[in-house]
């Protein structure tokens, strides 16, 4: 059974998937508003292929009840990714913007104790979530500098998403990279019309300072995030990308908002953007990329060999990633140097992952059984990699000593992308990635339920800090934020009362 949000009351109803001129549309069925459709994707034949491919089931249960605010999502599934708002200020207008004060209609900058409660919250957590600070502009909270260094002294990793426009300062800039932030750094083109229709304003100089600030003061984990929008800027992407490759050696992620329908203003006259699109754009520009879904990169054995996955999505039609390669000049895609296509090759690997997880010896088996299994391991990894990756072509000169140094690496417990980026030609790697942060009528529990990513916030009636999925914290954010904002008001001004009359 399916649920989904009524696009009138928005209360969880009824819902299911229909199909229509290869379009998919998420349909609900509302007792008290009736039938109400959102679209999905404009290609619903690769929605449904990247579902075949994953073998995805559609779950029975109905252990989501969409109703996240009086459910605590971290309870289901341990977050890899924290995600905190840190004020609703920004220092732009975006006409496509929910998030800030003007579209909010109250101010929301919680002060640092806040921030402390949540670190608190995860800081026994094992693995240790990755912290992501969202706004408004994070940068613009006066105190953020400092929310930054309490959560690294936690021992988190830290990731900023930034419109980038503070960082044009340099002094700001340095201290703020001196802290080893991973700057996840908005862009959308190469032309400056194009920040005026998404953006309201000519930022394109700006943000160009910017980031060249970001990689002066050396950040070495650079992320590019870019709202896609079809009409707006789909075809200025290719450009984009040689921009981007002119600084291969700091970016190492370009991620895509593709930009659902969620503007509210009748002026604004967009064409919704799918994950989707976004993907055939990208195969119009590098005919042979192929993007798989992160779902398909979750490894339960496997994992100790892969490293950690950051967002990593966890159902099928959530989001989609695929590697692109610099040959020096400009990036060519993974395919150029695989016999058989990506999702083949994960395919295998999740295969092999399950058959291994039947295997795997208990915590209370020999070493040596232990030793076995990780041999086994390697060689399986290895036989796989051996078949898919084009060795001649992606081998580091001297090709056949590279691959045995390779192949010890891996015996050793190297991780795999240490191996790849000094035994192969992959060097210079590019991640792009499609974030799809659904707008309300796409949201269907059984794609949020397992969801990795969680936005956390305080529960000011209880203390307790609980979590909402990804997606779905904008179903919450507004009453939440503004209770929060409340709370810490009324607390402030108490304390300014008893220091008067103290
Ligand atoms: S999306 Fe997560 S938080 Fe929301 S109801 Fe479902 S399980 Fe709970
Ligand atoms: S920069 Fe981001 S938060 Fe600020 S107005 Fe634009 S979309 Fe909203």
């Amino acid at each position: 059974m399916k649920l989904g949000l009524c696009e009138k009351c928005g209360s969880p109803t009824d819902a299911r998937y229909e199909i229509k001129n290869n379009c998919v549309y998420l349909v609900k069925f509302c007792r008290d508003c009736g039938r109400t459709s959102s679209l999905v994707t404009k290609d619903a034949r690769k929605w449904r292929w990247k579902r075949e491919i994953a073998e995805y089931q559609e779950p029975s249960d109905l252990s989501c009840s969409l109703d996240c605010k009086s459910c605590d999502h971290k309870q289901h599934t341990s977050p890899n990714t924290v995600a905190i708002d840190v004020t609703n200020l920004c220092n732009q207008k975006c006409p496509i913007c929910l998030a800030y004060v003007d579209a909010m209609g109250f101010v929301y900058k919680p002060p640092m104790e806040y921030f402390e409660k949540i670190f608190e919250a995860f800081k026994k957590n094992d693995p240790k979530p990755n912290i992501c600070f969202f706004g408004g502009e994070p940068t613009v909270h006066e105190d953020f500098l400092e929310i930054v260094r309490r959560a690294k002294s936690h021992g988190f990793q830290v990731q900023l998403f930034t419109n980038g426009l503070k960082l044009a300062d340099m002094n700001y800039c340095k201290e703020l990279c001196a802290l080893g932030i991973q700057v996840n750094f908005g862009l959308d083109g190469t032309n400056p019309e194009i920040y005026k229709t998404l953006r309201g304003d000519n930022s394109l100089a700006v943000k160009k300072r910017a980031f060249d600030n970001v990689i002066k003061c050396g950040v070495n984990k650079l992320a590019v995030i870019s709202t896609v929008a079809t009409g707006v800027n789909d075809s200025n992407m290719g450009e984009l990308m040689e921009f981007i490759h002119d600084y291969k050696d700091h970016v190492s992620v370009w991620a895509f908002v593709p930009l659902t329908p969620c503007w509210e203003t009748s002026d604004i006259k967009l064409e919704p953007t799918t994950t989707e699109c976004v993907e055939n754009i990208f195969e119009r520009i590098l005919p042979d990329i192929e993007f798989v879904s992160t779902g398909m990169m979750k490894f339960d054995t496997l994992s100790r060999f892969f490293g950690k996955q950051t967002l990593g999505g966890s159902h099928p039609n959530c989001e989609s990633a695929t590697l692109v390669i610099s040959d020096g000049e400009k990036y060519v895609p993974l395919s150029t140097y695989l016999n058989i296509p990506l999702s083949e090759a994960l395919s295998r690997l999740r295969k092999l992952d399950k058959k291994l997880n039947k295997m795997a010896p208990k915590n209370s088996s020999s070493a040596w059984r232990r030793w076995f299994f990780d041999f086994f391991t390697v060689l399986q990894i290895a036989l796989i990699f051996a078949r898919t990756i084009n060795l001649r072509k992606a081998l580091a000169k001297p090709a056949f000593l590279n691959g045995i140094k390779a192949l010890v690496d891996i015996i050793r417990g190297r991780k795999i992308d240490e191996v790849l980026s000094k035994r192969t030609c992959f060097k210079r790697l590019l991640t792009l990635i499609t974030i799809p942060y659904e707008d309300s009528g796409g949201l269907e529990n059984a794609r949020l339920h397992d969801c990795p990513a969680v936005f956390a916030y305080e529960d000011v009636q209880t203390g307790a800090i609980r979590t909402a999925a990804f997606c779905s914290w904008q179903t919450i954010k507004d009453d939440v934020c503004r209770e929060i904002q409340a709370h810490y008001s009324t607390l402030a001004d108490e304390k300014k009362h008893v220091a008067r009359i103290g």
